[in-house]
């Protein structure tokens, strides 16, 4: 983790310096923070390469190494520059960034939260990596005269980045040591926050009546865990603003419904949605919203064996419906079913957002750029929708009706777990779900199969999980 300082000091003969300036105000920022020398080589090496918005220089002066990173004032997040800049200062022990005039103090913390993000990596498991290989930054020191920074108020964004980086290391980890006992063991540290937590084991879960999430869990050996996770930080009232519910298949094989081999290996992350509610209910705490929070996550493994579930077979929910499960590679919308059902008995949510890995359709739809949103509440879809925007995590609504309900009824069940079409994937899946809501709650769906992993590495997602809807959930609980 590397160390954030907001102070005014004079700094150290030497140290690595980071101007931040406006394309047009280029010339007098670089004479205002640079000596004559330095300014005068930075201005012409600024102009040869005819640098915009966005661009960042770096080279050496005879003193320090110099980083010259353009934004533009209009830019509302400096968290992307933050993530941008990152790549060139990595390698530097410590850098001191100059705060021009006229940047806001929420950018300074916006970018720290930026480099921490883009400076995330998992690499527990490489031993044989050498010390040159890893990045060397430790101390981050933002030098701003007109700006009264301190490291209090960078708490709320240091929190938030914790909270993806947590989600991260949840969902990149593979199923062999994430399975759900694991996963739930680890959840249960977090109660040093004040988080409240609670593990359903395999017998309580029998009780409570988690038939679907039972089902789906029956042919591994690593038994399920249901994790209720509490942050009850308005004390003065017993209600609950908002219930987050998550998938949490710690290793999808598909069950006897065996999915192909290529590509098998990707789904130790479909438990990405149960990480992103753990890493939002740790940024609650960690920022002790004056809210109360309830997260309930289903940790099973999906695996065909003697005793797994079958195609076919009929099983009743804890809502009493049943459903015939037509396909086993459909088992995210089984437990989901069983937890949304769980926290609307048990604790009378009124608002509830579930999160999951869900369809691969979803992608067909909308690609690796947004997650999809449905939902019974446009209200609560469009308070999702601002976060995203808001967050840099953006979701778009697809339609539910009852037209798209209908075809997944069943002829000897209440329902079947698929639609014997492959068309509107993501949205039969929708309804399904939808048939397990109360009716008085405002439930949202995000599908969010297709944003829980960067292949490629961009400046706030490096490669590997994304820790995709913790930002979103922080956003939305800033503003319940
Ligand atoms: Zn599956």
């Amino acid at each position: 983790m590397t160390e954030y300082v907001f102070e005014n000091k004079r700094l150290t003969s030497g140290t690595p310096v980071v101007i931040l300036s406006e394309l047009k105000t280029l010339k007098q920022t670089l004479e205002a923070s640079l000596s004559d020398e330095e300014a005068k080589i930075a201005l012409h090496i600024c102009r040869k390469k005819e640098v915009k918005s966005g661009d960042v220089v770096s080279f050496e002066s005879p003193h320090r190494p110099i980083f010259i990173v353009i934004f533009d004032h209009a830019q509302k997040d400096l968290t992307l520059t933050g993530g941008k800049m990152y790549k060139h200062i990595k390698n530097e022990a410590s850098v001191a960034i100059i705060v021009p005039q006229n940047l806001k103090e929420e950018g300074v913390y916006q970018m720290a939260l930026g480099i921490e993000l883009g400076s995330y990596s998992f690499d527990k498991y490489l031993t044989k990596r050498e010390d040159k290989d890893f990045a060397k930054l430790e101390t981050v020191i933002f030098k701003a005269k007109h700006l009264d920074l301190s490291a209090k108020k960078y708490v709320p964004y240091a929190a938030l980045a914790n909270g993806v980086r947590y989600a991260r290391d949840l969902t990149n980890e593979p199923a062999n040591n994430m399975t759900p006992e694991i996963m739930s063991d680890d959840i249960k540290r977090l109660s040093y926050l004040g988080l409240d937590v609670e593990v359903l084991d395999e017998k309580r879960m029998k009780s409570c009546g988690f038939n679907l999430a039972l089902a789906v869990a029956q042919g591994s050996e690593n038994k399920p865990r249901v994790v209720v996770i509490k942050w009850l930080g308005n004390k003065e009232k017993s209600d609950i603003d908002l219930g987050l519910v998550g998938k949490g298949v710690t290793f999808d094989a598909g069950g006897i419904s065996l999915k192909p081999g290529n590509g098998m290996w990707d789904m130790k992350q479909d438990m990405a949605g149960a990480a992103a509610v753990v890493g939002a209910l740790k940024v609650a705490a960690l920022q002790k919203l004056p809210i109360n929070v309830v997260g309930v996550v289903g940790l099973v493994e999906n695996m065909p064996s003697g005793s797994a579930i079958r195609p076919g077979d009929v099983v009743a929910s804890m809502s009493g419906q049943t459903v015939e499960i037509l396909n086993t590679d459909a088992e995210g919308r089984l437990v989901l079913a069983d937890l949304l059902w769980y926290i609307q008995s048990e604790y009378r949510v009124k608002k509830v957002i579930d999160i999951a890995t869900l369809t691969g359709a979803i992608m067909v739809a909308l690609g690796t750029e947004m997650a999809g949103v449905m939902g019974n509440s446009q209200k609560l879809i469009d308070d999702v929708k601002k976060a995203g925007f808001a967050s840099g995590e953006e979701v778009w609504q697809l339609p539910l009706t009852s037209a798209y309900n209908k075809m997944m009824d069943s002829e000897i069940a209440d329902m079947k777990n698929i639609s014997e079409s492959r068309n509107a994937g993501s949205i039969t899946a929708a309804c399904f779900l939808e048939r397990f809501i109360k009716k008085g709650t405002s439930w949202a769906h995000l599908d969010i199969a297709g944003m829980d992993k960067e292949t490629k590495g961009k400046p706030l997602t490096p490669k590997g999980a994304t820790g995709f809807g913790v930002k979103l959930f922080a956003e939305l609980m800033k503003n319940l």
